[in-house]
C-alpha cells in the first residue's frame, strides 16, 4: 500500500514511539518523520535540557525537592525539523551539552520528579498540537499522547543496544555503555510517575535483527495502514464533502 493515497491523514497523524535507550527509537523516529515529511519531537532531549539547566544552576540533583522547586524556571525550546532537530534552554543552544556523560548520569533522577514531568508534559502537548508529528520517549503512548493513532514500542537485545549507543557516542566500552543503559532502564521502569512501559494498544517491534532502513520501512507501513483505517472507506462517486 502506498502512503500517497492517504496523505491528508498523514498530515495530522501522531506517531508515539516509546522504548528504552538504544532500541533504535531516535534514528527510526527521525527517519520516519523525514520520509513522511512530519515533524519530530525528541522528549528525551527535553529531559536532558532540564538536567543541563539544573546542573548549571547548581541545583542538588540528588534532592527531588530541590529539583521540584525550580522545575518551572528553564525556558526550553525544541525545534521539530527531523533533519535538523535543535534544542535551546534560556536561549542557549544545548544540543552538545545534553549528550555529556554528566547529564546522562543524572537525567533519569531529574526525569523521575513529578514537577519536571508535569512541566514538560504541558510543553510536549503544546508542540504536538493538531498532529503531523513523530514523538519519541518513554511515556508518549501511555501518558503524553494516549490517543495517538500509531503507538509503537521498540526494544532490542541489551548487547545490540549497547553496541549501537557506543558507536553513536564514538567512544567508551560496550560493557560500560551496557551497564549504563541497564541502570537507566531500571530507574525509568521503576519510577512512580509515568514509568517506561509498553502502552495499551502499542505494536511491539524488536529491532535487534533489522537494519535502520528496514525498521523505518516497517514503521512507515504501519503508519500507512493506520491512517488508511482511520480515514474510512473512499467516498462513493458523486458524493460531496
Ligand atoms: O531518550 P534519552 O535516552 O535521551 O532520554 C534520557 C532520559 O530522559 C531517559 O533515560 C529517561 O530517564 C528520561 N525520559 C523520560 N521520559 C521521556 C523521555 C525521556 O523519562 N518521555
Amino acid at each position: 500500500m502506498s502512503i500517497s493515497g492517504s496523505i491528508s491523514g498523514v498530515n495530522r497523524v501522531v506517531v508515539a514511539m516509546d522504548g528504552p535507550s538504544g532500541s533504535g527509537k531516535s534514528s527510526t523516529a527521525r527517519g520516519v518523520a523525514s520520509r513522511l515529511r512530519l515533524r519530530y519531537l525528541d522528549t528525551g532531549a527535553q529531559f536532558r535540557a532540564m538536567t543541563v539547566w539544573m546542573l548549571d544552576h547548581e541545583v542538588d540533583v540528588a534532592d527531588p525537592a530541590a529539583i521540584a522547586a525550580r522545575a518551572g524556571e528553564p525556558a526550553i525550546l525544541s525545534g521539530t525539523d527531523p533533519d535538523d532537530p535543535t534544542i535551546t534552554v534560556d536561549g542557549q543552544e544545548v544540543a552538545v551539552a545534553i549528550r555529556t556523560q554528566r547529564v546522562t548520569d543524572h537525567v533519569s533522577a531529574v526525569a523521575a520528579v513529578p514537577e519536571v514531568r508535569r512541566r514538560l508534559l504541558e510543553l510536549q502537548r503544546s508542540i504536538i498540537g493538531t498532529g503531523g508529528i513523530v514523538v519519541e520517549g518513554r511515556d508518549i503512548g501511555s501518558v503524553v499522547a494516549p490517543d495517538a493513532e500509531v503507538k509503537l514500542f521498540l526494544t532490542a537485545d541489551p548487547a545490540a543496544r549497547a553496541a549501537r549507543r557506543t558507536a553513536e557516542n564514538g567512544a567508551g566500552s560496550v560493557e560500560a555503555t551496557q551497564a549504563d543503559l541497564l541502570r537507566r532502564d531500571k530507574i525509568d521502569s521503576g519510577r512512580t510517575t509515568a514509568p517506561l512501559t509498553m502502552p495499551e494498544g502499542a505494536i511491539h517491534l524488536d529491532t535487534t535483527p533489522y537494519s535502520l532502513d528496514e525498521v523505518v520501512q516497517q514503521v512507515i507501513d504501519i503508519v500507512d495502514q493506520a491512517v488508511g483505517a482511520h480515514s474510512g472507506p473512499p467516498p462513493s462517486p458523486g458524493s460531496t464533502g
